[in-house]
């Protein structure tokens, strides 16, 4: 089996209405605790400095097969903002980056969404 995904959930902190549906609790929870993960974790907004610094200190330097998914805002955007991060640590943001769109969603779709992502990463 692959090595488990890690997810991290991009929140556009806290105040973007495109999240305004997503009980965000319910869906880490559920991610944590339901699905088989490495481990699933909340940034408020990684589009930012201190999120890129985030992002710089998490991601496990090159030679890894690690999947991030990323829940969050568009994904083309997603790619664009994190590629040199990705580059700079020696990955392959098309391989190893899955971005998520979960905006305008119900919780229970996001759930799913996450739930079907994480089972094809595994799967590889
Ligand atoms: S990466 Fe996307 S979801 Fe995250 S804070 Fe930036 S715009 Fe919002």
């Amino acid at each position: 089996m692959s090595e488990r995904p890690r997810f991290i959930m991009c929140i556009c902190t806290g105040e973007c209405p495109g999240f305004s549906k997503l009980d965000l609790w319910k869906l880490i929870n559920f991610v944590r605790n339901e699905l088989d993960v490495e481990y699933a974790i909340v940034h408020p907004q990684l589009c930012v400095d201190d999120g890129e610094r985030f992002l710089r200190d998490h991601l496990k330097e090159g030679k890894t097969n690690t999947i991030y998914i990323i829940g969050g805002c568009d994904p083309r955007l997603q790619k664009k903002l994190f590629k040199d991060v990705f580059k700079e640590k020696g990955l392959d943001v098309d391989k190893q980056l899955i971005p998520l769109d979960l905006r305008n969603m119900p919780t229970e779709e996001a759930m799913k969404k996450v739930q079907e992502t994480v089972e094809r990463a595994l799967k590889g």
